[in-house]
């Protein structure tokens, strides 16, 4: 099967990357307008060259588009993490990357968010479901994290020296950690 990739960033991207390319045509598609500020999104970018590079695989850059993800979330700005917010968001990357992937002519579409241990993976795995079948394409249904996926993705992103980021990526949620530090010092 052809499938296209979402990756949220380097790290998570490894175990995904590798357990579906021993048996499937993978091709990754780096959209993350989610990521603030650019310096991030740079380094996050950066760290997905590094990786596509070292392991061979083609990786697809769109445009870095913020405003159109503030679109998305307008209104849900200050509602906490794991909520309406990041339900919207995680929406809107799949349905965008399986536009494309309908667009390219792939098979099938998945994310490397299911790698995370801090992500709902039961609510990713539905709304690419339902996405899928919207846009006329299989959603390849993963749950990256088990069977060790994550301890994987942390001990291939240490032998690549893979920048690894310390909050999920939006505005909101660098606010969050920030608050979360000062209360620590
Ligand atoms: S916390 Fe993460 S998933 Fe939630 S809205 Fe922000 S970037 Fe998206």
């Amino acid at each position: 099967m052809k499938i296209l990739l979402h990756i949220c960033c380097a790290p998570d991207a490894t175990t995904a990357y590798k357990r579906l390319s021993v048996e499937h045509e993978v091709v990754g598609y780096f959209f993350n307008p989610n990521v603030q500020p650019l310096q991030e999104y740079e380094k996050r970018k950066k760290a997905v060259e590094i990786l596509s590079k070292a392991w061979n695989f083609k990786v697809i850059y769109p445009p870095y588009e913020p405003e159109k993800w503030f679109k998305v979330v307008r209104g849900l700005e200050n509602l906490p993490e794991g909520g309406m917010r990041c339900r919207a968001c995680i929406a809107y990357r799949l349905r965008q990357t399986a536009l494309e992937a309908k667009k390219l002519g792939f098979d099938s579409f998945t994310t490397s968010l299911t790698t995370s241990p801090h992500k709902d993976v039961n609510f990713i795995n539905d709304i690419g479901e339902k996405i899928a079948k919207n846009v006329g394409l299989k959603y390849f249904t993963s749950i990256f994290r088990k069977k060790d996926g994550f301890l994987e993705s942390v001990r291939y992103s240490k032998e690549l020296n893979l920048y690894r980021q310390n909050y999920c990526g939006c505005i909101f949620s660098l606010r969050k950690e920030e608050k979360h530090d000062s209360v620590l010092r």
